[in-house]
């Protein structure tokens, strides 16, 4: 291969950086591969999860388990290297300085990866010259493959409340939504970025209390202690033997998880645990370290098969998995560090946070009025959406994806995200297979069951950059 090729990377977070580091790092790497990663100067090398925020933010991650390299050590020894005293669970914020340096030193030793400071507007396909054609700052260039790596989708808003006198939209960056908040604070959400909320609100703003409203309150559980999982059951081989045709039936998968379940001694029982009382789940999570340990490190190693085989089901068996199975594993999938869930109990107790579940309406008079249990009202002054990102592609139109999806080069899944077919490319409604488009990341969601978390953006990356290998050859 003599020829240049042209690369694009949309999108400069992890999973950009991950992408462009197993490409140049690769053996069939050669000089004629030209690489521009595209994002906005301040989110360049972290992404929105890792910019610069609060210290309170914290990685759900122990420290020992998060790495941008092969090498498992390279995250604490760039801690070590930069003084920073020894945490279980660092901040993102520390961890955006890390995947920052891995940039710019990729940056330094390789001239053919430039990073522009730009957001791409547009991208159009020839399917004569099959090549792509990206805007970006009001300038056109053509490439041969695109990475879209453009992380989440828009922030949602359940209740159509954005624009209004109080209502904080989208949190982040904290240090700057809600540094200066009025009177009575409430959020909405029970997730990991309500955790945030709290925390910033409590330990930082200094506020004397703080509503949490939600359907369920639920919150993620408590981390368990690390355990060594085996998979016995969930090999290569015997999901290829389970295949009848081009699918998998849930069925058999679920079979197979109660065979992985007993061979690594979890106890099944563990995912009906929650009574519906927060604290009281948190506390049992806290008081069974060991077992709790082995049912999330089973589901972490379970993670980077299901992330494969999601695209095996029929269209059925994912919509029944979602109902039935999700919201269980999704409870135990991204727990919480213990300290978080320490401070939670301690300002419930004090009387500083209140929960408040069966969260049924809000509506903006004076104050924002959050009607519950059927006749409870709250009156906040200011009121914060922690619910995350929207799922479905049509209720983010403003800025590339709405681009992309006029042109109609991406089309939406109805699990979330956009369509890839099994190796990642992008699948077109009205072109087909984009054999040198590939989209990954919070995009892929409906197709990379739960597959967001660095440690397996790592992995899926290191597998997209030899699908590009493949496709060059
Ligand atoms: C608040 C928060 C906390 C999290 N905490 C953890 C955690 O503790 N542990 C964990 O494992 N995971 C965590 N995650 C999951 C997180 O999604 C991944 O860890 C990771 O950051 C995703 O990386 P990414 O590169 O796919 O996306 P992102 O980090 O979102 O990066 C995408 C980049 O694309 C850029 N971009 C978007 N549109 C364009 C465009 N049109 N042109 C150019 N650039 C564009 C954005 O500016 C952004 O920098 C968290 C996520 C969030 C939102």
């Amino acid at each position: 291969m003599n020829q240049e090729v042209k690369v694009a990377v949309i999108g400069c977070g992890v999973t950009g950086i991950s992408t462009v580091n197993h490409i140049v790092s690769d053996d069939r790497y050669t000089g004629f591969i030209d690489l521009d990663l595209y994002d906005r100067e301040d989110l360049a090398g972290k992404g929105p999860a890792y910019r610069s925020d609060s210290d309170h933010l914290l990685i759900n991650i122990p420290t020992e388990e998060m790495h941008l390299s092969d090498d498992a050590n390279d995250y604490i020894e760039w801690l070590k290297s930069k003084g920073y005293p020894p945490a279980k669970y660092t901040s993102r914020k520390q961890f955006g300085e890390y995947t920052k340096e891995k940039l710019e030193s990729l940056l330094e030793s390789n001239e053919n990866i430039h990073l522009i400071f730009s957001i791409v507007d547009d991208v159009s396909y020839d399917s004569e010259t099959k090549k792509f054609t990206l805007t970006a700052g009001g300038e056109d260039k053509v490439y041969d493959y695109v990475f879209v790596t453009m992380g989440m989708l828009r922030y949602s808003d359940p209740y159509d409340l954005e624009g209004m006198n109080g209502y904080v939209q989208d949190p982040y960056p904290v240090m700057e939504k809600m540094a200066d908040l009025k009177g009575e604070t409430g959020i909405i959400g029970t997730g990991l970025s309500a955790i945030d909320c709290i925390r910033y609100l409590i330990l930082e703003n200094k506020k004397e209390r703080v509503f949490v409203f939600s359907r369920s309150g639920e919150m993620p559980s408590v981390r368990g202690a690390h355990a060594e999982i085996t998979l016995h059951h969930f090999t290569k081989e015997k999901l290829r033997s389970l295949l009848i045709g081009d699918e998998i039936p849930l069925e058999s998968l679920r079979q197979l998880f109660l065979k992985e379940v007993e061979a690594n001694n979890v106890d099944y029982s563990l995912l009906k645990r929650r009574t519906g009382n927060t604290v009281k789940d948190l506390k049992y999570d806290m008081d069974h370290p060991e077992k709790v340990g082995r049912l999330h490190y089973l589901i972490m190693a379970l993670n980077p098969v299901f992330s494969e085989i999601f695209q095996y089901l029929s269209r059925n068996d994912k919509k029944i998995f979602m109902d039935k199975y999700h919201p269980y594993i999704n409870e135990n999938h991204s727990p919480m560090p213990r300290e978080a869930a320490e401070k939670l109990i301690e300002w419930v107790n004090g009387g500083r946070l209140f929960i408040v579940d069966d969260m049924e309406s809000v509506k903006k008079e004076k104050k924002f009025s959050i009607r519950a249990n059927e006749n409870e009202y709250y009156k906040v002054d200011t009121l914060i959406n922690a619910t995350g990102p929207v799922k479905d592609i049509r209720k983010d139109m403003d800025g590339l994806v709405g681009a992309l999806y006029d042109r109609q080069l991406i089309g939406q899944n109805e699990f979330g995200g956009i369509m890839v077919d099994r190796e990642r490319s992008v699948i077109s409604p009205n072109i087909g297979t984009l054999e040198k488009m590939f989209a990954l990341g919070a995009l892929t969601v409906g197709a990379d069951y739960m597959s967001t978390s660095v440690w397996l953006l790592i992995k899926n990356t290191k597998k997209l950059s030899d699908r590009f290998y493949d496709r060059l050859k």
